[in-house]
């Protein structure tokens, strides 16, 4: 089969690959027909993340049709988040805290390629007519959808009464402030050093978009602030920009340096949550929402075939596309 294949920093080779090993009971063998380009394949592509390494399949955003067994010829979305099923959290419906998870593309090939191996019980039901590039972004959007969950939980007031702001405009910053808008939020701010991507956020309403390097929001004036980027420059802005009694969701993974001003958010009363992942939960009501059509117009998806995947990598490394999400087609 082809599949595009990371082999070292800054480098992937669309390739002929070995097709995946025949299903075992309780495996399904998917044809891919859409896989997204997320954040964390970029991180690997930078050499950064020490839990992806090459030579190594990535993508894990993806839907496709069943190939084998009872549900031969069903449309499928792929939840990538392979858990136990079985520890306190599994059984809690908190998969992503699982021990022994794994995520397909990671250590696991992922569905950058025409086919895959995953467990069935990792498969989501598809609505029949939806676009597979929308259905592709389920993970994104449970991702999404699991930073606002959170957020509600200990927010002093309802979210649509709320002041946010969500830095980075990549798929999860946009998605939050979508979300963010389908729950009523009249104040949506989101931030991005990236031109193109600030004028894609102003094309399709994302929000009140501005330039963190040019000039932030006012200080101290938002009930929530959704961190997509997390870098120690984003925590320390998230620290300054959140009111007292608000919350910061922490949800971006660049890297691991400092930023966060715990003065501040201890004098404060300011709550720090950290989010991973999604629950099945999430990713059920993201394929709610994004077939219902909640999240408006996802027309700033950017399509390419597989084979260029290459040129998909370098685009968004050289910050030379303003698509919040490439998709990409074996
Ligand atoms: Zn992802
Ligand atoms: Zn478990």
């Amino acid at each position: 089969m082809k599949a595009l294949v990371y082999t070292g920093t800054q480098e992937v080779q669309y390739r002929e690959e070995p097709s995946p090993v025949q299903p075992l009971d309780g495996e399904a063998l998917l044809h891919i027909d859409a896989c997204g380009l997320c954040g964390s394949d970029m991180h690997a592509y930078h050499g950064l993340d020490a839990r992806r390494v090459p030579p190594l399949i990535l993508g894990h955003e993806a839907t496709g049709v069943v190939q084998n067994g009872e549900r031969t010829g069903e449309r499928v979305i792929v939840n990538p988040l392979i858990s136990c099923g079985c520890c306190f959290d599994c059984l809690n419906g908190r998969t992503n805290l699982c021990a022994e998870r794994e995520l397909i593309g990671m250590r696991l090939a992922g569905a950058f390629a025409e086919q895959i191996v995953v467990p069935e019980k990792n498969l989501l039901a598809m609505p029949a007519d939806m676009d597979v590039a929308h259905a592709s972004l389920t993970e994104p959007t449970a991702v999404s959808l699991h930073c606002v969950a959170l957020v509600e939980r200990v927010l002093a007031r309802p979210i649509s009464e709320a002041r946010t702001l969500v830095i980075g405009a990549g798929a999860i910053g946009v998605l939050a402030a979508l979300v963010l808008q389908s729950k009523g939020c009249s104040e949506v701010y989101i931030g991005d050093t990236n031109a193109l991507r600030r004028a894609t956020a102003e094309k399709y309403n994302f929000g009140h978009v501005y330039d963190p390097l040019s000039a932030e929001p006012e200080a101290g004036s938002f009930d929530v602030v959704i961190d997509a980027v997390g870098s120690g420059r984003t925590r320390a802005s998230s620290s300054q920009l959140v009111k007292p009694g608000g919350v910061i969701c922490h949800a971006g993974l660049q890297d691991d340096a400092d930023g966060l001003d715990t003065r501040r958010l201890t004098l404060q009363e300011v709550t720090f949550i950290g989010a991973y992942t999604y629950s099945v939960a999430d990713l059920m009501a993201s394929i709610d929402a994004i077939y219902s059509g909640k999240l408006g117009s996802l027309e700033w998806l950017e399509k390419r075939p597989l084979s260029d995947g290459g040129s998909a990598f370098a685009d968004v490394h050289n910050g030379v596309t303003g698509a919040p999400k490439i998709v990409l087609y074996p």
